[in-house]
């Protein structure tokens, strides 16, 4: 049966980018974030190689309940918290630590019945993201009527998230870090604050714990730099396989819609790899591949199954050849994201369960 196409995930590089990490910010705390599936790389290979980490953050309460119940025990924060009473019950029961971004539901964890307190609870805040967080005039009141009870709540955080971090010297970045400073100051909280792109490029950001995601998997949060150019390692590499080869003629239209026509005598591949798969149908007729290292155009529309290519500036392809669709040096899924008008986080996430992945170095 083949195996193709599949994703080999590289644990090694995996370790490698959290040195990396440490590397940009060795004086702070590191909460690995391994969101959706682990940003798509299989969320319990990933954590059993990030077992260094000072703590794992995911979006969601389940995904936290499914690393308790594999067995780790690591302090795990949950990005969109929790909101009804059975869930801060649940949330103290697992030793999870929740982020509380909106008033209402703190007034289900005051009411709620729990043998052992919380060890942690991150405070949301809005600084100039307006996504998720507590209004800035609101904080104090919340931390003073937490303090209050330690029956529930042993330690708090200040937490807030860059809406621009990507972008180099943006002036908002300083705005919301201002705001922060200054509840930090007050407070004489612990901070978190800095996700990949800050971790990179704003030091005076970096304050007690870090929050890395897209930068453990091998890849840049900025659209002129690599991963490699920062020292990371591409952590997924998307593998398939030449099905078939066929000799076109001029004129001939190739796949759905004859988006693309050959101009001449065309020697085209069929790549076994589709938007089924997660490869964006916005890479028709603008993606390439690797096949022998040689750059290979895709042509036409992405299938559900397949895409097609053009292997006249490969003659040395062959059926049954492996191809590489992305995660090599010369074709890094930052830039394939790109062309797709798109980030490489929403490619990544979106390689769908049909694509085994193999783990290695593990
Ligand atoms: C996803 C997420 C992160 C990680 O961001 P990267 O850009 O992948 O490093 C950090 N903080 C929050 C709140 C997030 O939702």
């Amino acid at each position: 049966m083949s195996r193709y196409p599949f994703a080999r995930i590289d644990l090694a590089a995996l370790k490698h980018n959290l040195q990396q990490v440490r590397h940009f910010a060795p004086n702070s705390k590191v909460m690995s974030v391994i969101k959706a599936d682990a940003y798509g790389h299989g969320v319990i290979q990933v954590a059993q190689a990030l077992m260094q980490s000072d703590a794992f953050a995911v979006a969601r309460f389940s995904e936290a309940l499914t690393l308790r119940k594999h067995g780790f025990v690591q302090p795990i924060t949950i990005f969109e918290g929790v909101s009804t009473l059975e869930e801060w019950q649940l949330a103290a029961e697992f030793e999870l630590t929740p982020v509380l971004h909106q008033q209402q539901h703190l007034e289900f964890l005051l009411k709620a019945q729990i043998h052992q307190p919380l060890s942690f609870l991150w405070l949301m805040l809005e600084t100039g993201m307006h996504r998720l967080g507590l209004p800035q005039q609101d904080v104090i009141k919340i931390i003073d009527a937490l303090e209050q009870r330690s029956d529930l709540v042993s330690k708090l955080g200040l937490m807030s998230h860059f809406a621009n971090s990507d972008v180099l010297n943006d002036a908002r970045n300083i705005q919301q870090l201002t705001v922060m400073k200054n509840l930090a100051e007050t407070t004489g909280l612990p901070v978190c604050m800095a996700n990949s792109a800050a971790i990179i490029s704003l030091p005076e950001s970096h304050y007690d714990w870090i929050r890395p995601g897209l930068m453990l998997y091998g890849a840049s949060p900025f659209a002129n730099k690599s991963g490699a150019d920062v020292g990371l390692k591409p952590v997924m590499q998307l593998i398939s396989k030449l099905i078939a080869t066929q000799q076109l003629k001029a004129g001939d239209e190739v796949g759905y819609g004859g988006q693309w026509t050959a101009d001449k005598p065309v020697r085209m591949g069929v790549v076994s790899i589709g938007y089924g798969d997660g490869y964006s149908r916005h890479l028709s007729n603008l993606g390439k591949v690797l096949i022998r290292g040689k750059d290979v155009p895709i042509i036409g529309r992405v299938s559900m199954d397949t895409v097609c290519v053009n292997l006249n500036d490969c003659p040395q392809a062959q059926l049954d050849d492996e191809v590489i669709i992305w995660g090599a040096n010369e074709l890094a899924v930052e830039w394939l994201a790109d062309k797709a008008g798109t980030i490489p986080y929403e490619l990544l996430t979106c390689v769908t369960p049909r694509v085994q992945r193999e783990y290695l170095n593990g």
